[in-house]
């Protein structure tokens, strides 16, 4: 392997951040000035580059278009209370790129390359970073295969890139979300825990089918009974059921979410009790109608905290209690907010200035 080598930075002549309201950003359509894009060639990582944010041609033959070597990872930096610019547990998504290459058979990538060069786009376009409430700039780490050869087998050459775009969150409204239990996600034994392209492909059939049913998600389950619940939507779940903080245990099928990592180490250091094993869409519904379900809410980057107000289960739906302030929902996502703007101390060193 290469020692990572120097970036070489051409800057634009033309910003558009002046054309962005940041007051009134829509997710994931308009993105900030530059891009890191590093290509693998020959067995080794070459001289990565910041450009300007902009097309880029492939062969009608690359191999990621067919067959789906193609991974990301979805992060973000946060604006700072004193108007600083830190990344949120990047090292956990270098991380999860690489078991996502792994298992996708593709290169890893060194974590002085993936952090130096995430470090040096942010710092170029951190007036990009949003400082209104609950914004922040989403981060789009993401790698493909460029061979122009259509046997099927993995490719020799890759590109890794990343780009940004301003976000507010992602869903302002309590979510209605049902159980799907024909179509599945993910099985174990398969790429579940990978975020690889063809995950969220496979995913968009079941979900559209949800959205035209009245629903904004749908509750992932299990390939074998269609009864053990895995995921919500792109989101992991986590149910508040008599004080205990509940959530599907990681398994090959469900991706490790790096939300739901920190949101479970809040409730351990608060002392709340929290169980990390196999929920059922039976064990929901008795909970429901025993008065018993407090919380049940998504997690991930993009939606941080996403509570969830109906279930449908079986044809029917179930509304869930308001929620309260004093609740763990609410109250954890308060203080990650915080965390992650520099408002409450960072005990367990998830913020890195860029
Ligand atoms: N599950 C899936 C399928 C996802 O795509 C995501 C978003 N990355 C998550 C869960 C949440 O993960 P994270 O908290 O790391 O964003």
């Amino acid at each position: 392997m290469t020692d990572i080598l120097p970036i070489r930075t051409q800057r634009t002549t033309a910003s558009r951040l002046s054309e962005v309201d940041m007051n009134n950003i829509e997710f994931g359509k308009v993105f900030s000035d530059h891009m890191l894009t590093v290509d693998y060639v020959d067995g080794e990582w070459q001289e990565p580059q910041i450009l300007p944010y902009g097309d880029m041609s492939v062969s009608p033959a690359t191999s990621a278009l067919h067959y789906g070597q193609a991974i990301f990872e979805g992060m973000k930096a946060y604006r700072q209370a004193d108007g600083g610019v830190a990344l949120f547990r990047a090292r956990d998504n270098w991380a999860r790129l690489n078991a996502s290459a792994e298992r996708m058979c593709m290169p890893t990538i060194p974590e002085d390359l993936f952090m130096n060069g995430l470090r040096e786009l942010v710092r170029l376009d951190s007036e990009w970073v949003p400082g209104q409430q609950g914004c922040a700039l989403y981060i789009r780490p993401f790698m493909f295969a460029t061979d122009g050869f259509i046997g099927v087998r993995p490719s020799t050459n890759y590109r890794f890139m990343i780009f940004t775009c301003p976000t507010n969150p992602y869903y302002t409204k309590p979510l209605r979300s049902r159980f799907e239990q024909k179509y599945v996600r993910s099985v174990e034994g398969g790429a579940g825990y990978a975020k690889n392209a063809g995950n969220y492909g496979a995913a968009m059939l079941p979900t559209k089918l949800a959205v035209d049913a009245g629903y904004h998600n749908l509750i992932w389950t299990d390939a074998t009974e269609h009864e053990y619940v895995e995921e919500s939507g792109t989101m992991n779940i986590l149910f508040v059921i008599n004080g205990r903080v509940i959530t599907p245990a990681l398994s090959t099928s469900i991706l490790d979410g790096i939300t739901r990592r920190s949101v479970l180490q809040l409730a351990r250091d608060w002392g709340l009790p929290v169980e990390e094993r196999k929920v059922s869409g039976r064990e929901i519904l008795a909970a429901i109608e025993a008065g018993e379900l407090q919380e049940a809410f998504g997690v991930g980057t993009a939606a941080t905290i996403a509570p969830i107000a109906t279930i449908g289960y079986q044809g029917q739906d179930y509304d869930l209690p308001a929620l309260s302030d004093e609740g763990f929902c609410r109250r954890v996502g308060a203080e990650l907010e915080a965390i992650r703007t520099g408002r409450a101390a960072d005990a367990h060193g998830w913020m890195e200035r860029v």
